[in-house]
C-alpha cells in the first residue's frame, strides 16, 4: 500500500504552479461505519467553470485523519489521485478505526491544504447506546434563500445529518435572492457546475466540515418529478436516461458516498441501511429510481382510475421486498426510515374540488396500502419516518385505513421544511387549519423554512423543529418552532410543546 502510494505521488503533477488554492469547495464526511466513513472533497480551482479549472490529468491528494482538530495525532493517511474523469472528486473510505470516536481530518494538494473536517464513526452493532442525536433536511434551492439552517445544523450536536434530497434545484427561478450560474441544467458539465455553485458556500461547507452525511437524491438533482426512465415532459427513455446518467454521475462525485453507490450509466445504488448500535438503524429508500409514472396527469388533481392501479409502485419490487427484509430483520429498537415524498394522505381542496399531489405517495395509494399493511402486520420496533420534498412541515401518522378514524396507527412520520425552497414562510399558511380538519392523523403544519433536530432515547424520540424567521437575507435567525414526541412501543407521534 505505502509503495502504491509512493509511486502514485510521484507521478502525479503538483499543483504548485496552478498558485490557487483547489479547495473552494470543502470537505465532507458522510456514511459512518463502527470503523470507518467516507472522506469527500472535489478540487476546483475556479468553481465557476464545468472543469473546475483543473488539468485534464489526475492531482493527487494527500488526506489524514487525526483524533484532534489541530491535526497532532495523525492516525492515519494516504495518497489517493482526483481524476478529470470523476471530475476531481475524492472519495476516501477508511476502514481500521475505533467505533462511536470523534475524528479530524484534512487533505492536501501540491502546497495547499484543505479546511480541517470532523467526523464520527458510528457506535459497533452490539453496543447499548443511551442517545443518537440527528439532524434531517432537505430542499436547498440556492436561488431562493441564504443557507441559514445549514449554519445551524454546523452548530448542532448531532452525530449525523442525512438530507433527504433537492440538493440541488436545476431550473433558474426569478427575482430571487440569489441566481443559478445555468439556466437549465442538461449534461455532466451543467450539473458540475451548479454543485460546485452550491458547495462554494460557506454555510453549507460548515455543516459538511461538522458532521458526517447521510444522503440520498429526490427529483431534482436530475429534474422536476421524473419517474423512472420518465421525465416531466414524457420525452422517451432514449432521450431522458442520458440526461439522468450525467446528473447520477455528478450527484456521485460531489457527496460523500461510497464506492457501491458509483453509477452504472443511468443507474445508482442510493438505497442501504446504516446501524446505530442497538438503539436505531437507518434506512435509506429510493423513491424516484424505480417508481412507476405519476398518475391523473401529475401534480395537484382529483383522483382518477389510473391513480387506484394495484401496479404502482414507489420502490419497485426489489427494493420493496429488500425494505420489507430490512425492517422485519432489523435487531435495533428504532428505525428511522430516510425517505423522499410524503406518504400520509393529504387531502386538499382547489377551485372546490378535492386534490392530491400526484407524486407524492398520495399517487400511489397501492404502494402505500402495502406498506402500512406490512407495518401492521409485521411491527417492525418503533418505525419513524422523515421525509422532505413538500418544503412544509407535516407532523403525523402512518396508518393502515387514512379514511377510517379507528384504523390503527402503524408509524411516526415527520415531514421537514425546507431549508430554503419557497423563501420567507409563515408558521400557518390560510389552508393549514382547513387541512389539518381534513387530515385529522396530521397533528401539525408549519410553513417556515428550517430543518428538524432528532434526539432518541431507549423511552422516546424527541423531535425539535428548528426554523429561520427568514432566508431571503444573511441575517435571519433561528429558533425552535415545536417539538414533538414518540414513545417507544407507541407507534405515533404527539405535539410536546
Ligand atoms: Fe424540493
Ligand atoms: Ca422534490
Amino acid at each position: 500500500m505505502l509503495q502504491a502510494s509512493r509511486s502514485l505521488a510521484l507521478q502525479l503533477p503538483s499543483l504548485r504552479s496552478l498558485g490557487a488554492d483547489p479547495f473552494t469547495l470543502g470537505v465532507a464526511s458522510g456514511d459512518p461505519s463502527p470503523d470507518g466513513f467516507v472522506l469527500w472533497t472535489r478540487l476546483a480551482v475556479d468553481p465557476t467553470r464545468g472543469d473546475g479549472g483543473m488539468p485534464t490529468t489526475p492531482v493527487a491528494v494527500r488526506w489524514e485523519i487525526a483524533s484532534d482538530p489541530m491535526m497532532k495525532t495523525v492516525l492515519k493517511h494516504g495518497t489517493t489521485a482526483a481524476t478529470p474523469e470523476l471530475g476531481h472528486s475524492v472519495h476516501v473510505e477508511t476502514v481500521g478505526l475505533p467505533s462511536n470516536r470523534e475524528f479530524f481530518y484534512r487533505f492536501h494538494a501540491g502546497d495547499a491544504t484543505s479546511p480541517v473536517g470532523r467526523t464520527r464513526t458510528a457506535p459497533a452493532p452490539h453496543t447499548k447506546l443511551d442517545r443518537l442525536r440527528f439532524a434531517f433536511a432537505s430542499c436547498q434551492n440556492f436561488e431562493h434563500g441564504y443557507y441559514i439552517a445549514n449554519r445551524d445544523i454546523a452548530n448542532a450536536d448531532v452525530d449525523a445529518v442525512v438530507f433527504l434530497g433537492d440538493y440541488i434545484y436545476e431550473y433558474r427561478s426569478k427575482d430571487r435572492p440569489r441566481v443559478h450560474a445555468l439556466p437549465a441544467l442538461k449534461t455532466l458539465d451543467d450539473y458540475r457546475t451548479c454543485y460546485a455553485q452550491y458547495h462554494a458556500d460557506l454555510d453549507l461547507q460548515a455543516a459538511h466540515a461538522a458532521h458526517p452525511w447521510i444522503v440520498t437524491f429526490d427529483d431534482h438533482e436530475v429534474e422536476n418529478n421524473w419517474a423512472g426512465d420518465i421525465d416531466q415532459e414524457n420525452d422517451s427513455p432514449a432521450s431522458f436516461l442520458p440526461r439522468r446518467a450525467a446528473a447520477f454521475k455528478a450527484y456521485y462525485e460531489n457527496m460523500p458516498l461510497r464506492r457501491t453507490s458509483v453509477p452504472t450509466g443511468p443507474e445508482m445504488q442510493i438505497y442501504r441501511k446504516l446501524q446505530y448500535g442497538q438503539l436505531a438503524q437507518f434506512t435509506v429508500v429510493d423513491t424516484r429510481q424505480f417508481r412507476t409514472d405519476q398518475p391523473c396527469d401529475d401534480n395537484f388533481k382529483p383522483t382518477c382510475d389510473a391513480r387506484q392501479s394495484p401496479a404502482a409502485t414507489m420502490m419497485g419490487a426489489k427494493q420493496e421486498a429488500w425494505f420489507a427484509d430490512t425492517l422485519a430483520t432489523s435487531p435495533t429498537q428504532w428505525n428511522i426510515i430516510a425517505n423522499q415524498v410524503m406518504i400520509q394522505q393529504l387531502r386538499e381542496t382547489m377551485h372546490g374540488q378535492t386534490v392530491y399531489n400526484m407524486d407524492q405517495w398520495d399517487g400511489y395509494p397501492a404502494a402505500r396500502k402495502r406498506l402500512t399493511d406490512f407495518l401492521a402486520a409485521r411491527r417492525p420496533s418503533n418505525p419513524v419516518f422523515v421525509t422532505g420534498d413538500t418544503h412544509q412541515t407535516w407532523v403525523g401518522n402512518l396508518k393502515a385505513d387514512f379514511d377510517d378514524p379507528h384504523s390503527a396507527v402503524v408509524a411516526t412520520e415527520l415531514v421537514g421544511t425546507s431549508i430554503t425552497s419557497g423563501g420567507d414562510g409563515t408558521a400557518k399558511t390560510k389552508y393549514s387549519d382547513e387541512n389539518l380538519a381534513a387530515n385529522p392523523h396530521i397533528v401539525y403544519n408549519n410553513d417556515q423554512r428550517g430543518y428538524f433536530l432528532c434526539e432518541i432515547s431507549e423511552k422516546q424520540m424527541i423531535s425539535q423543529l428548528r426554523v429561520a424567521d427568514k432566508v431571503t437575507s444573511r441575517d435571519g435567525k433561528m429558533s425552535t418552532a415545536s417539538r414533538f414526541v414518540t414513545e417507544s412501543g407507541r407507534p405515533g407521534v404527539q405535539v410536546l410543546s
